[in-house]
């Protein structure tokens, strides 16, 4: 029977330079040869010589965002193809900061990961609902809307990741309880189910996003459908990252089914 691998990643978000280029190499000490997967987005401007100090150690890079178009004429974006050049093995798409601050929609995104896809990136797809959304009792019609919208048809269980990311619990310190984790990851699972077949669909690894750190990293993980995390604050140290590392190695690997 297949396995999910479980998979750490951080979000960088707009944050670092060269100088906390450092803080990978610390990952890498603390973690030679991790049961999971690990993947790191920095900005854009810092994939190509973070993809090189990694060298053959066991931890993935990606991108941030890419855009809908191969190649063209739009100042300041980065094209899926510039991501892999610079050794970006995946790209975060359709993160609620990308949605809120530029507008991003469903078909955005969709339209993103296609190109992504194509070019051979893996793709981490973002969904969350509000705390407006939540409060109203919108939540599963919401995160509904945000799977039929967002993924597109190429997607295999290997090549998409779901991230359930409510946007109240980013960079708040707030966490939604185990339930409503739990509840959200089931729900997609059986979303990817009915759009995916069985078979791809529990072979896609969904991850959970929002304020997980080392005190609250193992009590997420033990959760249903939940195959690992997306960080953002708490990858940035080495020190906070590795601590989550730990725990899901210790949570042991998903079996589908
Ligand atoms: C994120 O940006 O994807 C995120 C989950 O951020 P934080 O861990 O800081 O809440």
């Amino acid at each position: 029977m297949t396995r999910r691998r479980r998979l750490a990643a951080g979000n960088w978000k707009m944050n670092g330079t060269s100088a906390e280029l450092a803080e990978i190499s610390a990952v890498i000490t603390a973690h030679p040869a991790p049961d999971c997967e690990i993947l790191i987005c920095p900005p854009a401007t810092l994939l190509e010589r973070m993809s090189r100090d990694i060298g053959e150690a066991p931890i993935a890079v990606g991108g941030q965002d890419c855009h809908r178009e191969e190649a063209g004429a739009h100042t300041g974006d980065v094209s899926a193809a510039m991501l892999v050049d610079a050794g970006a093995a995946y790209v975060i798409l359709g993160h609620s900061e990308r949605r809120q601050d530029h507008g991003e929609t469903n078909d955005d995104v969709r339209a993103k990961a296609r190109t992504a896809l194509a070019t051979g990136l893996r793709v981490v797809i973002c969904v969350g609902e509000t705390l407006t959304e939540r409060e109203a009792s919108n939540t599963l019609d919401i995160i509904g809307g945000q799977l039929a919208g967002s993924i597109p048809d190429l997607v295999t269980g290997e090549n998409l990741v779901l991230a359930y990311e409510p946007v109240w619990a980013i960079g708040t310190g707030k966490v939604p309880t185990t339930d409503q984790i739990g509840e959200v990851h089931d729900f997609i699972r059986l979303q990817l189910e009915k759009r995916l077949g069985e078979g791809v669909a529990l072979s896609v690894r969904i991850l959970y996003g929002g304020s997980v750190k080392a005190s609250n990293a193992a009590e997420i993980f033990a959760v249903s459908n939940v195959d690992g995390a997306l960080v953002g604050g708490a990858s940035l140290k080495a020190a906070d990252f590795a601590p989550i590392i730990v725990a899901l190695d210790a949570a042991g690997q998903r079996v589908p089914g």
